[in-house]
C-alpha cells in the first residue's frame, strides 16, 4: 500500500468542488499538493485557507485547454517537491443543450447545439486532461515516481439526453485508463504508474448546486441513497484507489445506487 505522508499530489480544478475535496482530504492524510485553477480568487482562497493550517502547496492559475499552462504546472510540481504521486485532472465543464430541439406546436426544428457550445466542453473535459495528464505522466517517468492518474468520468458517461457534449468527454475518460494501463505496460512502466478513473454520479459541488430545484429534486428522487453524493466521499475514493496498488486500469462508479442510463 502507498503512503498519502509526504506524497505530491497535483490537482486541476482545486479551486471548487471536487478538487478541492480531494486538495482537502489530501493534505489532511500528511501529502502536498500543486493546485491550479482558471478561477484566482477560489484558487487562492484554497491555498490560503490549506497553507493557514500549515500545508505545504503551490498553486498556479492555469487554463488547461492551454498547452503551455500545463507543462508549467508539471514543472513547477517537480521544481517544488521534486516528484508527482497522485494527478487529479477535475477541471471540467458542463454546456447542457439538446442537439437538435423542436417546436412543440410545428415539430420543425427550432434550435441546435452549437459548434462553440460542442466544443468548449470537449476543450476542458477532453483536451485540457490529455494535455495535464501527458505533461504530469512526463515528469511522474522522468523523476522515477511511484502513484496514480486519476481521471474524473460521469454516470454521464453512460449517455445522458441533454448532454452530448459532456457525456461524450465522459466516456472517452472510461476509456482512458485502459490505453494508458497498456501503453505504460508495454514500456514497463505499469507497476509503478496506475491509470484509473473514478464516475462520480450527483456530486453536491457548485457544478450541480447551480441547477434548477426541479431538476435537482428529480435528479435525486433516482438515487437510492436519497442525497447527493458528498465531494468527501469521491475524496475518500481517489485516495484509497491511490493506497492500493491493485486497483488499476478501470473505472470505479461512486453514485449511491443512481439508476443508470437515461430516460430521453
Ligand atoms: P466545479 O465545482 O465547477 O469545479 C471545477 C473547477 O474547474 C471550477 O473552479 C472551474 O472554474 C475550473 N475550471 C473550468 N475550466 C477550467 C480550465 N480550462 N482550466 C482550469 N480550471 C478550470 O465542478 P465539480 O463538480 O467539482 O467537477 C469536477 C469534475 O468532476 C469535472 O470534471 C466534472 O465533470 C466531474 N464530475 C462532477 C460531478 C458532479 O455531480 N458535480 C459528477 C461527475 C463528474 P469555473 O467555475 O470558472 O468553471
Amino acid at each position: 500500500m502507498l503512503d498519502i505522508e509526504n506524497a505530491v499530489a497535483v490537482i486541476t480544478g482545486a479551486g471548487s468542488g471536487i478538487g478541492e475535496a480531494i486538495a482537502r482530504y489530501w493534505i489532511g492524510r500528511g501529502g502536498k499538493a500543486v493546485l491550479a485553477d482558471i478561477v484566482p480568487d477560489h484558487l487562492d482562497r484554497v491555498r490560503g485557507e490549506l497553507e493557514a493550517a500549515g500545508a505545504e502547496v503551490a498553486a498556479l492559475v492555469c487554463d488547461t485547454t492551454r498547452e503551455e499552462d500545463n507543462a508549467r504546472l508539471a514543472a513547477l510540481a517537480i521544481e517544488r517537491f521534486g516528484k508527482i504521486n497522485l494527478v487529479v485532472p477535475a477541471a471540467g465543464i458542463i454546456r447542457d443543450g439538446l442537439m437538435i430541439s423542436t417546436d412543440r406546436e410545428t415539430g420543425m426544428v427550432n434550435g441546435r447545439m452549437s459548434l462553440r457550445q460542442f466544443q468548449s466542453v470537449i476543450d476542458v473535459n477532453l483536451t485540457g486532461v490529455f494535455l495535464t495528464i501527458r505533461e504530469c505522466a512526463e515528469q511522474m517517468v522522468n523523476s522515477g515516481s511511484r502513484g496514480l492518474i486519476c481521471l474524473i468520468s460521469s454516470t454521464g458517461a453512460l449517455g445522458t439526453a441533454g448532454q452530448i457534449n459532456y457525456s461524450s468527454s465522459k466516456a472517452a475518460m472510461s476509456v482512458i485508463p485502459k490505453v494508458l494501463t497498456a501503453e505504460l505496460f508495454r514500456r514497463n512502466l505499469a507497476d509503478r504508474i496506475r491509470c484509473v478513473a473514478v464516475a462520480p454520479g450527483y456530486v453536491a459541488t457548485p457544478m450541480v448546486r447551480g441547477m434548477d430545484e426541479r431538476a435537482l429534486g428529480k435528479i435525486v428522487a433516482d438515487v437510492p441513497l436519497g442525497r447527493l453524493i458528498e465531494p468527501d466521499e469521491i475524496a475518500s475514493l481517489i485516495c484509497e484507489l491511490y493506497r492500493n496498488e491493485a486497483l488499476a486500469g478501470d473505472v470505479y462508479y461512486i453514485h449511491g445506487g443512481l439508476r443508470m442510463g437515461s430516460r430521453g
